[in-house]
């Protein structure tokens, strides 16, 4: 009789990274107090940031206020930022609440910001032709990390 034990999880991406204290190389650009901000290593475009509680719960509403006000914070800031860096014309900003939402972290509750520009959905098709994103990532986080650092 075969019996197949279940393997554990490797553990949460965004946990772990927060926790590896190697902040650049892992595209994290802020650490606040209850939350932080970090570039997507899978983007749906470019300048595409993450932001996340340093809590690991899986719905918004498991968080307290103050982490739920600075994630909000961080969110507009992050807006603010890549305005400033990339000029956007527009942003998708939401949560993939569960696996079957689209949440690739379904563990460990995180917002996503996204900049639109007009005619920018063939991006993901030709990133995945081409695959520059490791360069585009580097690229990226150059250019926001200084505006980042400059944030209180
Ligand atoms: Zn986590």
């Amino acid at each position: 009789m075969s019996y197949i034990v279940e393997e554990r999880p490797e553990g949460c991406v965004l946990c772990k990274i927060t926790a590896a204290g190697e902040d650049r190389r892992n595209g994290i650009l802020h650490r606040g107090r209850k939350a932080f901000v970090l570039l997507n290593a899978y983007p749906y475009n470019n300048g595409h940031l993450m932001v996340a509680p340093y809590s690991h719960v899986d719905c918004i509403s498991r968080l307290d206020r103050e982490e739920i006000f600075e994630l909000m914070e961080l969110t507009g800031k992050s807006v603010e930022r890549l305005r400033r860096a990339f000029h956007p014309q527009g942003f998708n900003v939401g949560m993939n609440i569960g696996e079957v939402a689209g949440a690739g972290i379904a563990d460990h509750v995180h917002v996503h910001v996204v900049p639109r520009w007009l005619g920018d959905t063939n991006f993901m098709t030709s990133v995945a032709e081409t695959r520059v994103i490791p360069q585009m990532i580097e690229d990226t986080f150059a250019a926001l990390a200084p505006l980042f650092l400059e944030m209180k």
